[in-house]
């Protein structure tokens, strides 16, 4: 691909109201076929078209839009190397897996950019880059935009995210300089480089994906008056901590601990006490080699960020001293008097952690295996069980990690985001974590899920709801599309008075010695009458089953009240802000007057935390223009230009992409408010001979207006041949009057342009 026609689209034969589509929902039309609907005639006329289905640029053409004619057309298009496909407003991205030469070049941003209507390029992400970026400047005023890019784990959304960065941070260019301690860099550079940043320190390799984002994250890039990008801001969303101490099977923790262990110089592994081919017991699957483990270039990142080489040290001490503590065991206590002790080998272990986190090593010992309990004024010593001890060590782990993701965010923030003074609009991208289904679910699956359930509200909010809307405020006939509400599911999660989240912070409120239990209980009972939640009683695992928009998931019982108080032991946190590592230092003792309690354990809980991050998100998404891009993987196992049909189909269902394409396609993509339209399009009666027979005030009132709206159409129609059942009034017209504006398809649109263009 290298000219600008060679992008440009291949209509397919099929076009709105060609007589092939369906031009208008009526009253009587059944809801969307699901996959075992027949249809079979209608599908099979589809079918024979089979050579041309790669050609279908946007999926609202394809005719009868049903699960498997999508299907089929997004496997042709897969199979030809086409990769991108319209769905009316959203685009659909298929991950080839395997790099695509020139599909993302400088040259064709350019080309996308400087068209005078990318829309007509072949579907493309800069299309939705482009567009979002013409649009914030705004007919009237500046609007800022929201690219909302979803899709499961490996479809392909962080891809997509630095494509788009890319995009901006090239069309946008502002060239202007950041100054920081000891560099200097231009804007774009300091955007980019926070990527890898925050990827080798919030991505892990997983089952489904080498490089798996373990936090959501939403940017916003700032741009000025003259539409140039001069800084960006990110927020994060619930890091998956718990990875830094228990890795899922066949999986690995996150990767900047692997880049620390293959890129050290030697004199490195011994400042971080990491000698060659020493075992972590938290570094699973070492000798697998992902792309990500490049150490390199996220040390260059840091020093183009200002992250000076003395930070720097004080990071990698820290991890380095979380990766000891992984190799720190207690052996069991037959007297409960007694604390557990140190199993022999692990006391250098906690040796080398205490000298790297620069805490005295008995006090680190000391809070690992004592509880110090107070009642009133006074304090009293418990040895822990074995078990709390290794809790307690995981906890210092998780929390010590946590603590230094936030900051490094916040530095990245510091170091990218422009003054306020300066930029005036933004286009955020959005990179959440998708809908996630395992064999075992706990609190970090149902946060993620909530946050997808409030995405796909999002959604049809924004998209399908207030399509119908205006159709009938507009008086239109429209027989609603079936689509899922998900209100109902979000309630059961998180409405009140009583739901999911109410009962979990409730239980973790008491902190009661039976907690899970106890919410057990109260879910079955409190919850009894929701029909989003259902219970297998038998069960020898206790959970709950949450109906969601993409299916059911079995949410386990055990721990997610404890998960959800995450609580830290007070002596673990005194200890920290002891360190003689002044990162470590600075950042709990910050911590500690922002967040923590005196008794040491977190004011609020990690759900309440999460709604209200996502509360918050929700209401910059509902004040920018969105944008949405769904991610697709097109096999489980990552393999380059494969397509499994199971399951995409299932990832079709599951974010209501067949749902999407039927409003698109039998609606009317074209709205012009009368006056406009008579603006535009008055003259073509006048000049074609067709005379117009008063000059219409436009200040008229609408009826007015609609009714030399009409006569302009009927007319215009009726010399042009245009077959009779297309016509005004028709139930497979080409152009609809409502109340205030004239509904279009594509095709009545073309018509009136000729026209227009003739004069
Ligand atoms: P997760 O939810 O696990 O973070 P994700 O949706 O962010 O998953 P990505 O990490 O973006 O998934 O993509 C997974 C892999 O797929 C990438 O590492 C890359 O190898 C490949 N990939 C994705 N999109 C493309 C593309 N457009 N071209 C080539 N390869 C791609
Ligand atoms: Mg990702």
């Amino acid at each position: 691909m290298s000219s600008a026609d060679d992008r440009r689209n291949v209509r397919a034969g099929h076009t709105h109201g060609g007589g092939t589509v369906k031009g208008f929902v009526h009253k009587d039309r059944s809801p969307p076929p699901s996959l075992n609907d027949s249809l079979e005639g209608e599908i099979q006329a589809f079918l024979t078209d089979e050579d041309q289905l790669h050609t279908y640029d946007d999926l609202t053409k394809v005719n009868p839009v049903t699960p498997t004619t999508v299907l089929k057309c997004l496997q042709a298009r897969y199979s030809v190397k086409v990769f991108y496909t319209h769905a009316g407003c959203t685009l659909v991205a298929l991950n080839p897996f395997q790099p695509i030469p020139h599909l993302y070049s400088l040259d064709v941003m350019k080309e996308y950019h400087c068209a005078p209507q990318p829309q007509e390029f072949k579907p493309h992400i800069f299309i939705v880059a482009e567009e979002a970026y013409r649009n914030v400047q705004g007919q009237l005023e500046p609007v800022n935009q929201s690219l909302v890019v979803s899709g499961e784990s490996g479809a392909g959304k962080t891809w997509t995210s630095r494509c788009l960065m890319k995009y901006y941070a090239t069309v946008a260019a502002s060239s202007s300089v950041v100054k920081s301690q000891h560099t200097v860099e231009r804007i774009e550079k300091r955007v980019l480089d926070s990527n890898p940043i925050m990827e080798a320190f919030g991505n892990a390799c997983t089952l489904r994906n080498n490089n798996s984002s373990r936090f959501g994250k939403y940017i916003q890039l700032q741009l000025d008056r003259c539409q140039l990008l001069v800084g960006a801001s990110v927020q994060t969303y619930l890091l998956e901590k718990t990875r830094v101490g228990c890795q899922p099977a066949n999986e690995r923790n996150f990767h900047i601990f692997y880049q620390m262990m293959k890129g050290a110089t030697d004199e490195q592994r011994k400042e971080w006490e990491m000698p060659r081919g020493q075992r972590f017991v938290w570094l699973p699957n070492a000798e697998k080699t992902v792309d990500e483990d490049c150490f390199h270039e996220t040390v260059e990142a840091m020093v183009h960020l200002g992250i000076n080489a003395e930070r720097q040290r004080q990071i990698f001490t820290i991890l380095a001293g979380i990766l000891q503590l992984g190799n720190v065991n207690f052996s069991s206590s037959t007297d409960e008097s007694q604390p557990c002790n140190l199993e022999e080998q692990s006391k250098d272990f906690l040796q080398r952690a205490a000298e790297l986190l620069r805490v005295p090593a008995e006090e680190l010992q000391m809070c690992l295996r004592v509880r110090t309990l107070k009642a009133g004024k006074q304090s009293v010593l418990k040895p822990c069980s074995q078990a709390e001890c290794s809790m307690r060590r995981d906890c210092l782990a998780k929390v010590i990690y946590a603590q230094l993701f936030e900051w490094l965010v916040t530095f990245i923030n510091n170091s990218m985001c422009a003054d306020k003074s300066t930029w005036c609009n933004f286009i955020g991208v959005l990179d959440v974590y998708g809908f996630e289904c395992f064999q075992t679910n706990n609190l970090e699956q149902l946060c993620i899920n909530y946050a997808n359930e409030k995405l796909q509200q999002h959604f049809v909010a924004h998209y399908l709801r207030a399509q119908q809307e205006e159709y009938v405020s507009e008086g239109l006939q429209w027989s609603f599309v079936k689509y899922q509400d998900n209100q109902s599911c979000l309630d059961l999660i998180e409405g009140s008075p009583v739901s999911v989240f109410s009962l979990l912070n409730e239980e973790s409120r008491l902190n009661r010695a039976s907690d899970s239990k106890m919410f057990r209980v109260r879910l079955e009972k409190e919850l009894c009458d929701n029909v989003n939640i259902s219970w297998d009683k038998f069960s020898k695992v206790p959970h709950f089953t949450v109906a969601h928009y993409a299916g059911k998931v079995n949410y386990q019982i055990q721990g997610m009240v404890d998960k959800n108080k995450d609580p830290v032991p007070p002596e673990l946190s005194s200890l920290l802000q002891k360190s003689g590592n002044s990162l470590l230092h600075q950042i709990f003792t910050d911590k500690e007057t922002e967040n923590l309690t005196s008794k040491g354990l977190s004011k609020v809980t990690v759900v309440s935390k999460f709604k209200n991050s996502l509360e918050s998100l929700m209401k910059i998404l509902h004040a920018t223009t969105p944008h949405y891009t769904r991610c697709i993987k097109p096999n489980p196992d990552c393999k380059p230009l494969t397509f499994k049909k199971e399951e995409v189909i299932m990832q079709l269902e599951a974010c209501g992409i067949v749902e999407t394409i039927h409003i698109s396609a039998a609606g009317f993509p074209i709205r012009i408010p009368f006056s406009s339209f008579l603006q535009r399009y008055g003259l073509i009666t006048t000049y074609s001979k067709l005379k117009s027979e008063t000059r219409v005030d436009l200040e008229a009132d609408s009826d007015v207006l609609q009714r030399e709206v009409e006569k302009l159409l009927r007319v215009l129609l009726q010399t042009h041949a245009v077959d009779p059942s297309h016509c005004l009034g028709k139930p497979n017209s080409w152009v609809h009057c409502g109340r205030t504006k004239v509904f279009l398809t594509q095709s009545m649109l073309d018509l009136l342009e000729d026209q227009r263009n003739k004069i």
